[in-house]
């Protein structure tokens, strides 16, 4: 995970409450998009409300690791509970709008109940368009953006619209693959590259597109020689074509990705902690009928054992 960036508070009371980022639809897509820009770093809000796709499914059936599948419910249940394990906030409202704000490259995002300002956005919201109408009206009249309102909704793979700052992702994003594995998929695709937009904008982009989200046993990062093939490596690949930056802003960066690597490495006492945190999260999402038949279930299992 990244230092988090540091924003401006809004200092007027009545002014919109702002996030790095606000991700409109709390479905799959939307979800996974959210915890990868909060793993970046990102204050990141989720906003859901309306029709969800999902629901509609019976049993999901289809969607790796659930070996029996899962409701449709439960997944949406622990797709939040993940979310908000990275820190995202999710708030249970329907938003009615998206709309450019004054300060340039900003968003509003209205619900009936707050209004949000945000630096970026993603779209998630499956079948609700309408909440862009307002950001496809500015675009029809910018003379700046040589694009038209339909290109909104016809992202590129990474989920990027013809607005900067503004994305779309999972169901709203591709019509021919309506599967949530797949809109899952998306989301993260999307997520990994508004942080990467975003670190691109805070060095240049070469340091930009390398972001990974990865996690990795101790010892791989580090170590006796690291030092300096960090060095050769980002002096070979990463300085900026033009190399119009001071060497201050070029050593900054050579010493953030080092500290970013260095902070991905867990240790075997952290990595054994998380895995058994991460199984009794997940214990909480199982029925506590289905965990007690299966206590007695093993309590037989260990008399037969005893016998
Ligand atoms: C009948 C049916 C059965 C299906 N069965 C399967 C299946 O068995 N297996 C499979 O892989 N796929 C199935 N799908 C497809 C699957 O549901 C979608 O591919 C997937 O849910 C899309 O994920 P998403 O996050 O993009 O959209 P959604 O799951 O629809 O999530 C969008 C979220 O945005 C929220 N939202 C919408 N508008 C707003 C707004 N204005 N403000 C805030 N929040 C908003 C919604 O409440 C919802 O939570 C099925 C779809 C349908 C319709």
């Amino acid at each position: 995970m990244t230092t988090k960036p540091t924003r401006t508070p809004a200092t007027d009371p009545d002014s919109p409450i702002e996030h790095d980022v606000a991700v409109v639809g709390g479905g799959a897509s939307g979800l996974a998009a959210a915890v990868f820009v909060a793993r970046y770093g990102l204050d990141t809000t989720v906003f859901d409300g309306g029709k969800a796709a999902i629901t509609q499914c019976a049993h999901v059936e289809n969607y790796l690791g659930f070996p029996g599948g899962i409701s449709p419910n439960r997944f949406l249940d622990l797709g939040r509970a993940h979310a908000t394990h990275e820190g995202v906030e999710v708030v249970d409202d329907r938003v009615t709008a998206v709309r450019p704000h004054e300060n340039e490259g900003a968003f509003l995002v209205e619900t009936a109940e707050r209004e949000c300002l945000a630096e970026r956005v993603v779209v998630a919201a499956a079948y609700d368009e309408t909440v862009l109408a307002p950001v496809a009206e500015a675009l029809d009249e910018s003379e700046d953006v040589e694009a038209d309102a339909d290109d909104l909704f016809v992202p590129t793979d990474d989920g990027r619209t013809a607005v900067d700052g503004l994305y779309v992702a999972g169901w709203m994003s591709d019509e021919t693959a309506h599967q949530v594995g797949i809109n899952a998929g998306h989301g993260s695709r999307v997520g990994l590259t508004l942080a990467r937009d975003h670190m691109s904008e805070r060095y240049w982009p070469a340091v930009g597109e390398r972001y990974v989200d990865w996690v990795v046993h101790d010892g791989r990062y580090g170590g006796e020689g690291w030092d300096e093939h960090v060095d050769e490596w980002f002096d070979r690949e990463m300085l900026p074509a033009d190399h119009d930056l001071d060497s201050e802003a070029i050593a900054a960066a050579r010493e953030d990705l080092k500290a970013e690597f260095l902070g991905r490495c867990l240790d075997e006492d952290e990595r054994r902690q998380r895995d058994r945190a991460g199984q009794r999260e997940l214990l909480e999402h199982v029925d506590d009928d289905l965990i007690r038949e299966h206590v007695t279930e093993l309590e037989g299992t260990d008399t037969t054992h005893a016998n």
